[in-house]
């Protein structure tokens, strides 16, 4: 956004919106996310730095993430308002991006089916 962009912004609402409660929390949900993302991540990459399969790590990290990344680009876009739609920014691109990974690379179904696997596997009850 440009300077420009940001003054006629603040001067509709009278000050920075992230001076908002509303808006505020959607950042820290957001700051949130990510960090739990990227512990998901280390998590399954250490089991594999440990010569492990890493099945369940792995789409624990690849569902949790890719969600997240999702519900954070969505966030982002509400919280720029109508330019975050539009292609001046890059908000959209990351909104679509983050879109994709829920599909790409294994779907968030196939996840929670490897997820469920390995759990009544780790119970002794492999389906
Ligand atoms: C832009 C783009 C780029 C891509 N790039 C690559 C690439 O570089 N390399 C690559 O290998 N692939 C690539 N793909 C393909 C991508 O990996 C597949 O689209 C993805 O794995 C889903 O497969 P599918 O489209 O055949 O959907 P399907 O397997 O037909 O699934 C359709 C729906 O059914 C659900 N489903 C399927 N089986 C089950 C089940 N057992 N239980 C519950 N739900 C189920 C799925 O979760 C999904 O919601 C790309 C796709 C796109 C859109």
């Amino acid at each position: 956004m440009s300077k420009r962009q940001v003054l006629i912004y603040q001067a509709a609402v009278g000050r920075p919106i992230r001076h908002f409660e509303g808006v505020s929390f959607k950042i820290a949900d957001m700051a949130v996310k990510l960090a739990a993302s990227r512990l998901l991540i280390l998590d399954a990459a250490r089991a594999l730095d440990r010569g492990e399969t890493a099945r369940k790590e792995g789409a624990v990290a690849k569902l949790y993430s890719t969600e997240a990344a999702f519900e954070v680009a969505h966030e982002s876009l509400q919280v720029h308002g109508g330019i975050g739609y539009t292609k001046d920014l890059p908000v959209e691109r990351y909104f679509r991006d983050a879109r994709f990974m829920m599909i790409g690379g294994g779907t968030s179904e196939i996840m929670r089916y490897i997820i469920q696997r390995e759990v009544y596997k780790e119970m002794g009850r492999p389906s």
